[in-house]
């Protein structure tokens, strides 16, 4: 909340709106009693949150971790509002979480989780209402399962409920690797506008999920050197270039990097502070801080995860030089892709995936050059120009539509 104080400072945001814009507008926390294998019942705790609706739909994805609070979940979900607003879909913005460790639950369990979870918020869910996607350790799988339980409700199949679905039920070609794809655009952007070359240019990856892995292959696949890598187990340093290939069917095969064999080991915290041109954290919130940013090398971050970086960082990175793509943009290809895909449902009607890249890199580059050109207008960072860019988007909406009252 403290970039968003600031961006309402900047923007000189009346009072009444500041506070509306402070507050979730709708929090819901479910039990998910679930039945498990060994036939006992375990009772798990869900939330969703809806920040703000003023722009459209609710728009955010669903996680499940055991890190999962309602704080978490309200942060992200006010992150989802900005981001929607950043590259200008016409979506709010929510989001939804399950404490759990879907590491250690059956295929079975995790379906009759999702399917309690699902009918617990239903109340809220819908095309027109609240539409989730997936976030960390949520998938194609999870989104089918959502879908069915609301449309077996609904008693009619709803493909718009949810987007990141399986392509065979609706989902779009290239929503996987969106968000990942979006991550490669605004860095090549941010290069560009630095004047440093995209060939050769080393990259150190944090997190090897869907987003982590995605732009390393693509920006691999500009010319880029991705030099370091890691996920849970840890880091995989190669100043030669990791093999990602190799990388991927590692992963593929022990569902996970550890054991290896690409790279020297290191830490998750070495990783952030390697001699490399761009740092691209597409892991977890709060891994750059105001202990460790001081150490950060690289020229560029571009924030792949939601909130990598703490506020008490960013003025150190300022201070440092460092040119950062705020998470809000740098991550917004995957629902600027979920925005395609919810479309294509609505409309009966799909693109083939030449056209829903093309679109993305569009919206994207559009978005960076939006928020770059604030950031000089304004003689703020690119964050704060992202925030105040989103900010007065969902304040003119809510002049414009007053206060219900
Ligand atoms: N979970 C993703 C995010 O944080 C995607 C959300 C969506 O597509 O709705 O941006």
């Amino acid at each position: 909340m403290s970039r968003f104080d600031r961006a309402a400072e900047l923007l000189d945001l009346e009072p009444g709106l500041y506070k509306v814009l402070r507050h979730p507008e709708k929090q819901i926390i479910v039990s998910v009693p679930t039945l498990m294998d060994n036939g006992e019942v375990e009772v798990f705790t869900g939330y969703r949150v809806l920040y703000n609706t003023s722009r459209g739909p609710a728009k955010g994805g669903i996680r499940f971790d055991l890190q999962v609070t309602l704080e978490e979940v309200k942060a992200l979900a006010a992150w989802m509002t900005w981001k929607c607003a950043v590259v200008n879909l016409p979506f709010g913005g929510s989001k939804g979480g399950v404490v759990c460790d879907p590491f250690k639950l059956s295929a079975g369990e995790l379906e009759r989780l999702t399917r309690r979870y699902t009918a617990g918020i239903i109340a809220t869910l819908g095309p027109d209402s609240d539409v989730p996607a997936p976030d960390v350790n949520t998938n194609e799988r999870v989104m089918a399962w959502v879908m069915d339980t609301y449309s077996m409700h609904m008693r009619h199949t709803v493909t718009a409920v949810v987007t990141g679905k399986p392509v065979e039920m609706g989902g779009s070609l290239g929503r996987r690797e969106a968000t990942g794809r979006g991550c490669m655009i605004v860095t090549k952007e941010a290069l560009k506008h630095l004047g440093m070359p995209v060939q050769g240019t080393t990259i150190a990856v944090q997190g090897f999920g869907n987003v982590g892995s995605i732009a390393a292959q693509l920006l691999q696949r500009e010319g880029c050197k991705i030099v370091a890598i890691s996920d849970k187990s840890g880091g995989y340093y190669n100043k030669g270039g990791i093999d990602l290939s190799a990388a991927l069917a590692h992963v593929k095969q022990h569902r996970g990097l550890e054991g290896f064999r690409g790279g020297d080991q290191i830490s998750n915290d070495d990783l952030l502070t390697l001699d490399v041109d761009v740092l691209l954290p597409a892991a977890l919130e709060n891994v750059i801080t105001s202990k460790n940013a001081s150490k950060v090398r690289a020229r560029v971050i571009c924030e792949g995860a939601n909130g990598p970086t703490t506020a008490g960082a960013d003025s150190v990175l300022d201070e440092k030089g460092i040119f950062v793509i705020p998470d809000i943009l740098a991550n917004a290809g995957g629902v600027t892709v979920s925005y395609f895909e919810w479309v294509q449902d609505r409309g009966g009607y799909f693109w083939d995936e030449a056209t829903v890249n093309n679109r993305l890199t569009e919206i994207m580059t559009r978005s960076f050059a939006d928020v770059l050109q604030l950031s000089r207008q304004h003689k703020v960072n690119m964050r704060t120009a992202a925030y105040m860019l989103s900010i007065s988007r969902v304040a003119t909406v809510h002049r414009l539509r007053g206060i219900y009252a």
